[in-house]
């Protein structure tokens, strides 16, 4: 029994479910995380780990009668699961939701519903869907449906006669083919919503990324016009309500090159651009996750401190070339003001794998950003 009584479950032992860990601790829940790698960050930090598969019925039933009410930091968990735990237990976000945010298409057609422009697109499912492609569609990018993250599952396809070869490399699945759009920069808007419709949102993300994986996140968002970023509120709200969501959802945004706005895609759970929240605003997008899942009330996070974070993936460890892995300098990096770092425990550095990020903060947004700046010279990292 905890001091407020209630255990939380979370399927997906990720840096994120390790955040969401820490933060329900904070608030005095004991946590179980379903995960099935012995070594997950999240098994780590709470304080019971069922390692075994997502579908594994045993632990499932074992999370179900530990746990009041049961979040997901992963959004390829079966929707079947969640639908099989929700007969007798709380979870949030649900399993309909889940299956949207886990295909691209029905993605899309959501964001259709909503009200909200996406890129134009098409759905290819099979050989014959290849040729009734508009041409106007091209350059494009084809992504397969589901599965992808952080650029992979994505190729380039400059012309129709590339869409056979490209639907090959990516192995004949279902895939979205998307015009590429000419965008002028990226960003994002975390919602969190309650049972009662009742929602806030984070201020809005910039976000850099490089090799279509997320770089560096500045907020406040410096470059995108106030009106743009009030109508992606608006509009990630309007997708939670259409969803009838329950939890904290990021809606990924393009500003294009003619200054109009375009939604990429959503993601049912928190969000790496949102990581800066932690120690910039007095409600992180964790602790948000943690209040709706508990029922909790929900109170409009204000950031207390201009931020820019960068993200530390494994490639840190082997800037001095293709030698053994070298711990990068943390204690310079600790040196700098406002520098919160934040490491996931990740015991192997791989070139791609996200081993953590660093948060500064800084009176002004000038001031975090130079001492950003500062900091990615010391990482060996491309300045932004
Ligand atoms: P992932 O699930 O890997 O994050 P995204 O759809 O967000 O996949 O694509 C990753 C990145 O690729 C985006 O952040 C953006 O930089 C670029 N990108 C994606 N779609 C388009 C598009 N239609 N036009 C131009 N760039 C795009
Ligand atoms: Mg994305």
């Amino acid at each position: 029994m905890t001091s407020n009584g209630a255990a939380l479950g979370v399927l997906g032992g990720g840096q994120l479910g390790r955040m969401f860990v820490h933060a329900a601790q904070r608030l005095g829940h004991s946590t179980v995380v379903l995960d099935p790698d012995p070594a997950s960050p999240a098994g780590a930090a709470a304080d019971r780990h069922l390692c075994a598969a997502y579908d594994d019925a045993a632990a499932l039933d074992a999370l179900a009668a530990a746990c009041s009410a049961i979040t997901t930091e992963f959004e390829n968990v079966p929707a079947a699961v969640l639908e099989r735990l929700a007969r007798d237990r709380r979870v949030a976000p649900g399993a309909a939701a889940l299956r949207i945010c886990q295909h691209r298409a029905r993605e899309k057609a959501c964001f259709d519903a909503a009200g909200i422009r996406c890129a134009p697109h098409a759905l290819i499912e099979s050989e014959a869907d290849l040729g009734r492609i508009e041409p106007s569609i091209f350059p494009a990018l084809l992504k397969t449906a589901s599965l992808g993250y952080d650029g992979k599952g994505q190729a380039g396809v400059a012309s129709a006669g590339d869409l056979a070869a490209a639907w090959a490399a990516l192995g004949r699945g279902p895939c979205v083919l998307e015009k590429r759009l000419d965008l002028r920069r990226e960003f994002s808007v975390i919602v969190a919503r309650a049972d009662d419709g009742a929602w806030v949102n984070l201020p809005v993300q910039q976000n850099l990324h490089r090799d279509g994986i997320l770089a560096v996140t500045q907020v406040p968002a410096i470059d995108i016009p106030a009106d743009v970023a009030q109508q992606a509120i608006s509009a990630a709200a309007a997708l939670a309500a259409e969803l009838k969501y329950v939890g904290v959802l990021c809606v990924e945004f393009f500003l294009l090159a003619d200054g109009s706005l375009v939604a990429n895609e959503m993601a049912p759970r928190p969000h790496n651009s949102g990581h800066y929240s932690i120690d910039a605003c007095d409600v992180s997008q964790f602790e948000l996750q943690v209040r709706t899942l508990a029922g909790l009330p929900l109170t409009s996070p204000r950031q207390h401190s201009p931020a820019v974070m960068l993200n530390l993936l494994g490639d840190l460890w082997f800037v001095a070339g293709d030698a053994g892995p070298v711990t990068p300098p943390w204690p310079k990096i600790l040196a700098l003001p406002g520098a919160h770092l934040h490491l996931y425990g990740k015991a192997e550095p791989r070139r791609g794998r996200k081993m953590g990020h660093l948060t500064l903060t800084a009176a002004t947004a000038e001031a975090a950003r130079a001492t950003a700046l500062q900091a990615a010279r010391l990482l060996g990292l491309p300045a932004f």
